[in-house]
Formats: structure tokens, C-alpha cells, sequence
């Protein structure tokens, strides 16, 4: 008989779970919609298919948005044209949003001309998008944040100052978010 924990929350992503023990060697997870499907050992504490059950989902959770967020080719095709403003334009093969890289906004490898962006800037306005691009392309040329550097960036990216505020701006608010009083938090998430 299926039993329905409530909810469990990975990765900031509220999933519910049913969890039927049967006869299996391994606990096997599946995430349909935003339900967590497990079937688990019966011999499995409690304890212990909790752990396995928190980890598994949290790798489901970030792959099925990466997935999600790689589907579309909106995203490369801006890249494609970031690139081709370039004077000599480095070379392009993909754009992709992972949900590995944390602490970075940005990467790009020379080696396989790959960008790889922070999952969470697929939701930020194009042309801050199109601003990060810019700048990780830009240090193909520039490997330091020179004046020829931020020459070249504003030729390419006549928004790269705009950007660089709103990104700013994310970051500090984001670092703030948890010690902010809650009335305060209220009236911001009310704007
Ligand atoms: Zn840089």
C-alpha cells in the first residue's frame, strides 16, 4: 500500500511523495509533474530512506530544469549574435543553463566555444542575458577586467553598465533576502 508523505522540499522545490516498499533490491525514484514516485525495499528504515529519498530528488529536480530550461534555441541563437558583433568573433557552438554552477553568473571555454550560464538568468530580462555573454566572449581577448576589456565590452554591448547594476542588484538583494525584517520583505514582494 502507497504511503503518501506529505511534502518534501529539494532544492527550494515542494514535492509531494508516494512511497511503495515492495520486493526490490534498490530504492528507485521517479519525478512525475511534481510528484516524487518511490519504490523502496521493505526491509529500508525509515531513517534511511529518508536520506537516499532527499538525494535522489535532488538530482531529479536539477535535471528535469535543465532539461526545461535547455529545450528552446531562443537562448543559443542570442548567443550566436552576441558573438558575431565581435570585431573577430570568437567561436560559438553552444549556450547552456546548468544548475551545477552557483557562486559564477558566467563561463565560457575557448576549447569547445560552450557558455554556460546560471540557470537562474533564463528568467532575467534578454538583454542581461545577452550582457553576461558579452562579457565572458570578451575575455577571450581581455583574460583581465582591463580598460581595453570594458572598451571592447561596451563597443559589443552598449548595455554591459546597465547589466552589470541589475546583476548587482540581484546579488545583494539575494544575499540580504533571508536576514531582511519580514515587514520589509512583505513590501518588496508586494512591488
Ligand atoms: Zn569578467
Amino acid at each position: 500500500m502507497p504511503t503518501t508523505e506529505p511534502i518534501v522540499i529539494v532544492e527550494g522545490v515542494t514535492l509531494r511523495t508516494r512511497i511503495v516498499r515492495k520486493r526490490v533490491r534498490n530504492v528507485n525514484a521517479r519525478l512525475v509533474g511534481d510528484e516524487l514516485r518511490i519504490s523502496a525495499p521493505t526491509s529500508i528504515s525509515e531513517n534511511e530512506l529518508g536520506k537516499i529519498v532527499h538525494e535522489l530528488a535532488g538530482k531529479l529536480v536539477r535535471r528535469a530544469r535543465a532539461a526545461r530550461l535547455n529545450a528552446s534555441d531562443e537562448a543559443p541563437a542570442l548567443a550566436r549574435r552576441v558573438a558575431a558583433r565581435f570585431p573577430e568573433p570568437p567561436p560559438f557552438n553552444d549556450l547552456i543553463f546548468v544548475t551545477t554552477q552557483r557562486a559564477r553568473w558566467g563561463s565560457y571555454s575557448l576549447r569547445t566555444g560552450v557558455v554556460r550560464l546560471h540557470a537562474a538568468l533564463r528568467q532575467f530580462p534578454p538583454w542581461v542575458l545577452e550582457a553576461v555573454v558579452a562579457h565572458e566572449l570578451a575575455h577571450v581577448f581581455h583574460p583581465n577586467h582591463s580598460p581595453a576589456f570594458w572598451q571592447l565590452l561596451h563597443q559589443v554591448c552598449p548595455d554591459t553598465d546597465r547589466a552589470k547594476a541589475f546583476l548587482e542588484g540581484v546579488s545583494w538583494i539575494t544575499q540580504r533576502w533571508e536576514s531582511l525584517p519580514p515587514v520589509e520583505r512583505a513590501l518588496l514582494a508586494e512591488r
